[in-house]
């Protein structure tokens, strides 16, 4: 460092003690500058002449900054310069050399001494500048700028840390461990024990883990509790590890980090799943996880009650590693394939198993749902299952009833014209015949007349038995009610076996009848139809059967009768009826009447049924039933379908607006709409153009549509359910299919057909079906409404049964619209 003593030249004048300057500095290796006391340059010597690039006669006479302009290290040497005049005091500075690396900056230190004359008053200074490129210089200033950095660093660090020698005094900490000790800084820190800060037997624990780094010269991770000096005690990982200097272990350095509010986290977490699994765990469902491999991770605790073994044989395992032996229709590798196509799809399957359960059969219903992670990526699947076992014996029940007449047990219509649908397909596929015998016993009725309905039962129940004699086995006989039964007579090769079986029948028929004690006589008139000979369509086969068996009739009775063309005139009216229908839309001949729908408790109405009229100007009145047969198979049902649901909706509209409780509006759906593609966008167009609310609407559709197994009908379905649609199942009951579409397709409402409810006050066996259906129904969360109801007797039964809703005679027949309407504005008053 350079002396800043004041220079003393007494009255010498200071200009005569330059050339003693010149001969003290000109050889110096330092930077000297000589000013007089307002800064301008008396002397410089060679080195700082060459730092400066001016000769010492250049600087002469001159400040510095005028002999070089912006110079930031002269300005500010100036400055000082003038300082030191002033306060005639020496100062020292530093400045940084402009033209020098950044990163190792050269300093100029220059000391500027005074130099006093006569009078003590300052004539002059004096400055020695030493370029200070010693290494321990910037080194010093290196250290201190890292230093700096590194406690900016540590006092940042969210945990507290800590080096303490090996007496286990802190030698040094950061701000967090100051705060959780309680002290202002940390210097104070140094010198200080844990005794100082913390409980007795706390401090102890951390000096002997301390110890334990000391002595294994090992790092070690503690989890222990610390007591901040404002008495909050928390739970913290600590971190510890000797520290050598020199190969030398001088102590340990120490970093603990605060682990309550992750623990708060962990234990809120923690919360959740157990509430979430206790959820999983009680709902009443059989659920099961699968990963990506098909393997089971998880299965709640549905089953564990009684079969905690069972459960332990399939975890971890796959269905077709381990399968439950009870389920019967279904084996673990095709529920595996299944369940497969579910993690490789992501499409959703339901599915019901059959079996046993406790040495009774079960039944359930399955879905197979594919599970996503955050990134909406399949990470396996969920098979949640059911106990359905109740819902399918009604089912069962139902379907037996459904398709069995109760009285000879033999199948009934409807069982009959799904085998008829059968036959057709199958006989295309085969290039096979089969033929339709119509057979109605000629006196029965008056037999059941004079001696009563309990021997007719056992006449029925005796001709049901001669009739299975009469045919092999696998031919069909059934009842269509009352004295009409049929035989389906499959593979049939010639006219002739038909006419041996026909014969067969009339003679076995014509036996006397032998109940009770006494003899009855019947005789049977029969009509036959072929296929394909007579016709490829069921409906056809089964009218000229008919047209047949009358034909028999009046023929003498105890015949039979094959069809021929000649029976029947129909094809022509088809034809009439079609040409009449393709300008019945342009003529405006359509009308939609409304048939009220009751709420059959407050017998308000709460909608209408939208039912076809055509009024044709060429025809006779016409009614639905025969039109709109015609009207599916030409395919003018799509047009004049379109026709009805655009007034159907904008009547909704017409009648909802304003009303504060919505008009339900039901129109009938035939299953040809559902098979054009845009059956979906048609119906979003129209409700949109005329206002309509989709909650407005309910399409009836027919079981026959839910049989076509078509998953684009599936999709319309889902899709118009999810627009908001309801979808109703007309006439249910006397359909051809399994009740199983009523979990797998999205219906609201089941229509309990008018035939149910025709009988139900005379049939026991009527009540019992529609009894079973409404509990099946209710089960299952759907509406239920009973149509075709004529008397009060009828109303009381449904309702007394659980039935919600109502429509028939008894509260309307079908009426054009401002009738409707009129209606509604009255039973609003009353
Ligand atoms: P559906 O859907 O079963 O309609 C109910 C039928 O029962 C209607 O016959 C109705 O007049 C009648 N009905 C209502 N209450 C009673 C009652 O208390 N007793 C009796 N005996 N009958 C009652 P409708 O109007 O002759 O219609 C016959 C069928 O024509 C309908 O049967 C439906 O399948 C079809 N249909 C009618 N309108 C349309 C339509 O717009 N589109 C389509 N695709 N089919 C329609
Ligand atoms: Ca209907
Ligand atoms: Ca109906």
């Amino acid at each position: 460092m350079v002396a800043l003593s004041p220079v003393t030249i007494g009255d010498k004048p200071l200009e005569s003690c330059c050339f003693l300057f010149a001969a003290l500095f000109d050889a110096s290796s330092d930077n000297v500058v000589i000013t007089d006391d307002m800064g301008r340059l008396l002397y410089i010597n060679p080195v700082f002449s060459r730092t400066i690039r001016h000769s010492n006669e250049q600087a002469r006479g001159k400040t510095a900054p005028e002999l070089v302009p912006d110079s930031q290290p002269l300005q500010r040497h100036f400055a000082a310069i003038l300082q030191v005049v002033h306060s005639g005091a020496g100062t020292s500075l530093l400045v940084v050399k402009p033209d020098n690396q950044p990163r190792r900056p050269l300093h100029d230190h220059i000391a500027i001494s005074p130099i006093v004359g006569d009078g003590n008053r300052v004539v002059g200074t004096l400055s020695i500048g030493r370029e200070n490129t010693s290494e321990s210089y910037v080194e010093d200033i290196e250290t201190r700028r890292r230093e700096h950095y590194l406690r900016a660093l540590l006092d940042n660090f969210p945990f507290s840390v800590w080096l303490k020698d090996k007496q286990g005094r802190f030698l040094a900490g950061n701000r967090k461990l100051a705060e959780v000790v309680g002290l202002a800084g940390t210097t104070e820190l140094e010198g200080k024990t844990d005794y100082d800060f913390y409980p007795a037997d706390m401090a102890d624990g951390y000096v002997q883990s301390d110890n334990n780094v000391l002595q294994s010269s090992r790092p070690l991770t503690v989890i222990e509790q610390i007591k901040r000096r404002d008495g909050e005690v928390y739970w913290a990982e600590t971190h510890k590890a000797p520290v050598a200097i020199n190969g030398e272990v001088i102590g340990t350095v120490g970093f603990a980090r605060d682990l309550s509010t992750r623990k708060k986290l962990l234990t809120e977490i923690a919360n959740r799943e157990i509430e979430y699994s206790s959820l999983v765990q009680s709902l009443p469902l059989a659920i099961i996880r699968y990963n990506t491999q098909c393997q089971r991770v998880f299965i709640n605790s549905y089953w564990n009650d009684s079969h905690q073994e069972a459960v332990d044989a399939l975890m971890g395992k796959t269905p077709a590693q381990a399968w439950n032996e009870n389920i019967h229709n279904m084996s673990g590798e095709q529920f595996q394939l299944r369940l497969q196509e579910v993690i490789r799809t992501g499409v959703a399957q339901t599915m019901e198993l059959q079996g046993e359960h406790e040495g009774q059969p079960c039944v359930y219903a399955m879905k197979l749902v594919a599970e996503y992670d955050a990134d909406k990526r399949i990470i396996g699947a969920l098979s949640l299952a059911s106990d359905i076992t109740e819902i399918s014996q009604y089912r069962q029940r139902i379907e037996h009833l459904a398709y069995h007449d109760p009285l000879t047990d033999l199948p009934n219509r409807t069982l009959f014209n799904d085998r008829l649908l059968f036959s057709i397909g199958h006989a295309q596929r085969y290039q096979q015949q089969f033929a339709v015998l119509l057979i109605d016993l000629d006196n029965f009725k008056a037999i059941n007349d004079t001696v009563g309905h309990a021997v007719g039962d056992q006449l029925l129940i005796e001709a049901a038995r001669r009739l299975l004699n009469c045919v092999r086995n696998y031919d069909t006989v059934a009842r269509m009610g009352g004295d009409e039964f049929t035989i389906l007579i499959s593979d049939v090769p010639a006219a002739d076996d038909l006419a041996a079986m026909a014969d067969k029948i009339v003679r076995s028929l014509s036996e006397p009848f032998v109940i009770g004690d006494a003899e009855f006589f019947v005789t049977a008139s029969i009509g036959i139809s072929r296929y394909p000979v007579d016709s490829a369509n069921i409906d056809d086969l089964m009218k000229y059967a008919d047209s047949a068996m009358y034909h028999a009739k009046s023929r003498g009775r105890n015949n039979y009768q094959f069809y021929a063309k000649e029976l029947t005139s129909n094809v022509t009216e088809r034809l009439l009826i079609e040409t009449g229908l393709r300008y019945a839309l342009d003529k405006q001949e359509l009308e939609l009447y409304y048939q009220p729908c009751i709420d059959l408790h407050s017998k308000r109405i709460v909608g209408a049924e939208a039912l076809l009229r055509w009024h044709s100007r060429e025809l006779v009145q016409i009614g639905p039933d025969k039109f709109i047969p015609v009207a599916e198979e030409s395919g003018l049902i799509l047009e004049i379908g379109n026709w009805v649901l655009r007034n159907a909706f904008a009547t909704a509209t017409q009648l909802n607006t304003g009303r504060v409780v919505a008009l339900n509006i039901a129109v009938n759906m035939s299953s040809r709409q559902f098979l054009q593609d845009d059956l979906l966008a048609t119906i979003r167009e129209l409700l949109e153009q005329t206002h309509c609310q989709p909650g407005w609407i309910t399409l009836e559709i027919t079981e026959s549509l839910l049989l076509e197994d078509n998953v684009s009908i599936q999709a319309t379905l889902v899709a118009l359910h999810s627009l908001g649609l309801g979808i109703s199942i007309d006439d249910f009951g006397t359909g051809y299919s399994a009740l199983g579409y009523l979990n797998k397709f999205p219906i609201t409402q089941v229509k309990i057909d008018r035939t149910f409810v025709r009988d139900i006050t005379v049939d026991q066996d009527a009540g019992i079906l529609v009894k079973a259906i409404i509990a099946m129904a209710s089960s299952l969360h759907k509406d239920l409404i009973a149509e075709g109801i004529e008397t009060q007797e009828q109303a009381h039964l449904l309702q007394e049964l659980g039935c919600m809703q109502a429509q028939g005679y008894l509260f309307g027949k079908p009426m054009p619209l401002s009738e409707f309407v009129r209606l509604c504005a009255q039973t609003a008053q009353a």
